[in-house]
């Protein structure tokens, strides 16, 4: 199973990338594309997906029984990455071009000096036919962004504050002739570099995934934050049919960046969906209110592993292991939306699979991180739990997880979608297989 995952990693280099494979995930099993630009017609028993933006989608199954509550795993597309700037192509020293780039989220920039990175993305061109929008990916070693040498900073390794602006510009070629890189992005996707009106190209770090340790009990690979959450969760929706409920695979950009995009898990794309499934299966406005009140989420997002270096990070009681299971993310602030309800619903579904579980809460001193269970809840709101899988170097050009956790996210996803959460009252529940 690692390797599909692996190959599926190779196929994202930038979040339209992901959603392309996974959209072709879901091609392969039998689901549908609908538009969200058209009207929608869907029958009990079909399976769909839709997109936006091509960086988010969501993907649904209606069971036989039709209109039903729905059962939602939800997880991002999106990774801390440099995107190009406008203008990317710069003269430095009068005789090399560098990229003009600016960070996306927060990555942790010494890792993506001195190996080679690539560039990967979309454009939007100019055709006959009005104007589209290709994915490209230069899919070879194009650019490197070398470390000063330790002669002229011999206090790096006593911590250094990078610039983005100054210490990460990628170089790329030799010469003083501006135009290069977008004849090559040109190339790359088959069309001339003057009909190329629009673009958001990335750079991306070319290393390959490895599996590795004793009994080969680790892999490491880019993007694994989210990526690994959203392939373990679409290929649990794919290989699991719906009873009882309308199971909700749902994949959103913009999460490293806060959310607030027309695509992102702050918009309205997920309550959209939602509410359309009902109305094309012949709900009314209570009926659909009902029916998303019964409902469930797990927010999927991947958890901090405890650095073997750095144990006193962590809380003592509340830490988590590689290949040791999914993880239940609490935060008594409400960062994560798990509580004693969501805890109990998701932690029975794994129980009775026999999927492991662990539980992380940071220490009371350190302020964690933030993911999108909470902001989603704002705009469909219904019992919501935060899980993820343990990882090292979260935010690495080049992170780090435990093998056994793919299949161990796999199975617990599995088992959420085959089970049905049917609430009898507020805070009871029945888990019915
Ligand atoms: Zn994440």
């Amino acid at each position: 199973m690692i390797q599909h995952f692996l190959s599926f990693i190779n196929e994202s280099p930038s979040a339209f990338h992901s959603v392309q494979a996974l959209c072709g995930m879901l091609n392969e099993a039998g689901f549908t594309a609908l538009n969200e630009n058209d009207d929608w017609h869907i029958e009990p028993g079909q399976r769909c997906y839709v997109t936006r933006n091509r960086s988010s989608v969501i993907a649904f199954e209606v069971p036989a029984c039709g209109l039903s509550h729905f059962q939602i795993v939800s997880s991002h597309s999106d990774s801390p990455v440099f995107k190009l700037k406008q203008n990317t192509e710069d003269v430095a020293c009068g005789r090399f071009i560098r990229l003009n780039t600016e960070r996306y989220g927060g990555m942790i920039m010494s890792t993506w000096f001195d190996r080679p990175l690539s560039i990967a993305g979309r454009v939007i061109v100019k055709t006959e036919n009005g104007y589209e929008t290709r994915l490209v990916d230069l899919g070879r070693d194009a650019v490197m962004i070398p470390n000063m040498p330790i002669h002229f900073n011999r206090e790096v390794n006593d911590g250094y504050k990078y610039n983005p602006q100054v210490d990460l510009l990628p170089l790329y070629a030799e010469g003083s002739e501006t135009g290069r890189l977008m004849a090559e992005v040109a190339e790359a996707c088959g069309v001339k570099a003057e009909d190329i009106v629009g673009s958001d190209l990335f750079l991306y770090n070319r290393m390959g995934g490895s599996v590795w340790g004793a009994d080969n009990a680790f892999f490491s690979c880019p993007r694994i934050d989210d990526l690994e959450c959203a392939w373990t969760s679409m290929k649990a929706l794919c290989d699991t049919r719906a009873e009882g409920h309308i199971n909700v695979c749902a994949v959103f950009d913009n999460e490293e960046v806060g959310s607030g995009t027309k695509q992102g898990a702050d918009s309205t794309f997920l309550a959209d969906v939602l509410s359309r499934v009902c109305a094309a299966l012949g709900a009314t406005d209570s009926q659909t209110r009902a029916l998303i009140a019964r409902s469930f989420m797990a927010s999927a997002d991947n958890a901090n592993d405890v650095h073997t270096n750095h144990p006193e990070k962590y809380d003592a009681q509340n830490r988590t292991f590689m290949n040791g299971g999914v993880v239940i993310k609490h935060n008594a602030n409400q960062k994560y939306t798990t509580d004693g309800v969501s805890c109990a619903i998701f932690g029975q579904i794994c129980e009775r699979a026999g999927v492991p579980v662990q539980h992380f809460v940071n220490r009371s001193d350190i302020l964690g991180g933030s993911t999108l269970g909470n902001i989603a809840n704002t705009h469909a709101s219904m019992n919501t739990v935060d899980i993820g899988l343990p990882q090292l170097a979260m935010h690495s050009s080049y992170e780090t997880a435990g093998v056994k956790d793919v299949a161990h996210m796999v199975n617990a996803l599995s088992a959420f979608y085959r089970t049905s959460i049917v609430m009898t009252g507020d805070g009871m529940f029945q888990l019915v297989d």
